[in-house]
């Protein structure tokens, strides 16, 4: 093993935190299967060894109108295509009803950027979810939908996350990061939230209570610097707010055609999942995506620093025949990986299905 890697590894497994310098050096010079070694580790003295969480719930897309046109995106429709789609509060509702009857009682919410679209449209489905199904964890939305929310009302943001509450709102995904350097983002998607509109965002739902998740997803132009930049971004939001509970890494999958997609290597994967659990020293869980990562990788990543799958996903309009069905399937997936599976809510709550009891 490269003697600096060596250090870095102990140094890290003796509690010194790494720093964004250090982790580029592993990026790019350290063995997959050392880091692996190191991230189990630490995976092990952070979360009860020999066990793996999953978690159930539906993915309901409200809108797929949508005017921000990111370059990888097939599920948007353009403002007045006429083929897209918003559901009415009645059918959202029908969405939730099969999901309970599924066993998967939490619900994550999300849509495109459809101006037509009032604040009520949001508040009101929100609403109406809580008060017929108040036993179901809402997540929803995402930086950018929150901050067209902004716009759209001329409130604060803060303002506009306590109205989210207030209506039903009980997590907030860190979805639409992609990778968090300007340059990336101008590439990606020019009209999307900026590195710094998107970090606000994020802060600001964490200080109103708003807990949630984070990642990355990588597999394009972004060079190895801008990974660990994007990394760095989150672990100090981390310390700032405290409310992210996980991190899941993502891939690009094909989508468009002419988006500059590069196949992430499996080994690149794991080095990305071990990394991110020694990088990541503030943020309790590492995730593995079934979705995308497929059954094979997805099982060695649990031995590489990731102790959840996630799993299963009720309707996720473009990866769901990747992943995993049933509770019954995440289930026997983690126990074949060698693992004692535990069910937990959004909110990391062991043996629950939902937060709300
Ligand atoms: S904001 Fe979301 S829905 Fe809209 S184009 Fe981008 S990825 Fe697609």
């Amino acid at each position: 093993m490269d003697s600096q890697v060596r250090t870095l590894l102990d140094k890290t497994l003796g509690g010194t935190r790494l720093s964004a310098e250090s982790a580029l050096y592993l990026w790019r010079h350290a063995d997959f299967k050392d880091l692996g070694n190191a991230a189990h580790e630490v995976r092990n003295r952070v979360n009860p060894p020999g066990e793996v969480t999953y978690t159930a719930f539906r993915v309901v897309n409200y809108t797929n109108y949508c005017n921000v046109e990111c370059s990888f995106c097939s599920f948007m429709d353009e403002v007045g295509s006429g083929k897209g789609y918003t559901l009415d509060a009645a059918a959202v509702l029908a969405k939730v009803e099969e999901a309970i009857r599924l066993d998967a009682p939490q619900l994550f919410l999300q849509g495109g950027v459809n101006p037509h679209l009032p604040m009520r449209y949001y508040t009101d489905t929100l609403a109406a979810v809580r008060e017929k199904f108040p036993q179901v964890h809402i997540r929803a939305f995402s930086p950018v939908e929150v901050l067209f929310m902004e716009t759209l009302t001329q409130k604060s943001l803060k303002e506009v996350f306590a109205e989210l509450k207030t209506a039903g709102m009980h997590s907030f995904p860190g979805a639409g990061a992609e990778i968090l350097t300007d340059r990336m983002r101008d590439i990606l998607s020019p009209k999307k939230a900026s590195t710094a509109e998107w970090l606000r965002a994020m802060r600001t739902a964490e200080e109103s209570g708003l807990k949630g998740s984070t990642n990355i997803v990588w597999g394009s132009e972004e060079s190895d610097e801008e990974i660990i930049a994007h990394l760095a971004h989150l672990r100090a939001l981390q310390d700032q707010t405290g409310g992210v509970l996980s991190f899941v890494p993502w891939t690009f999958q094909a989508q468009t055609k002419g988006f500059k997609l590069r196949k992430v290597p499996p080994h690149e994967y794991l080095k990305m999942v071990a990394l991110a659990r020694l990088f990541f020293d503030n943020i309790p869980h590492i995730e593995v995506s079934i979705m995308v990562a497929g059954k094979q990788l997805g099982e060695l990543a649990l031995y590489f620093g990731a102790d959840d799958i996630n799993s299963p996903v009720i309707e996720e309009n473009v990866l769901r025949s990747f992943g995993l069905k049933s509770t019954e399937e995440s289930r026997q997936f983690i126990a074949e990986a060698g693992f004692t599976p535990v069910r937990r809510s959004f909110s990391y709550l062991r043996g629950q299905a939902s937060d709300m009891g």
